[in-house]
């Protein structure tokens, strides 16, 4: 008898592209907090942190001067905008400059290395992350 692998019956959901949210980045039209958030969207990871370097972030969401060069947004601006962001509710409260976080019960996927560790901040995922990161797509249920 064959057997037959049948996946959990998917929650509602939306499926959106890293390049649609890369383009927002650099979009000056958007608040601050905005840029941060189409950071995180465009670059996530499969484990849904997204890895940065030192001042990455900043430049990312800085401003274009006339001279075609880049004045990176303000450190403290920055570290406002990803905790207005925490307190939405729209990045996990372990988001910093450094790895921007997606909310594990916002998302889900079934990229390769969903589970795998962050080597750039906490190098694990939450045991909360690791229950939410996949719901209704290995056999559990957001209900
Ligand atoms: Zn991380």
């Amino acid at each position: 008898m064959t057997k037959v692998w049948k996946a959990a019956p998917l929650p509602p959901y939306v499926m959106t592209y890293h390049k649609f949210w890369e383009e927002r980045i650099s979009n000056e039209d958007l608040k601050l907090a905005d840029r941060v958030w189409a950071v995180a969207m465009a670059r996530s990871k499969p484990n849904l942190h997204t890895p940065l370097g030192d001042d990455e972030l900043a430049e990312l969401v800085g401003k274009k001067m006339p001279n075609g060069e880049t004045k990176p947004a303000a450190r403290k601006s920055v570290w406002e905008a990803i905790n207005k962001l925490i307190d939405s509710g729209l990045l996990d409260k372990n988001s910093t400059r450094k790895c921007l976080i997606l909310p594990a019960e916002g998302f889900g996927n079934r990229r390769r290395g969903w589970k795998a560790d962050c080597k750039n901040c906490t190098g694990k995922l939450s045991e909360e992350n690791k229950d939410l990161i996949r719901p209704g797509m290995s056999g559990g249920s957001l209900i």
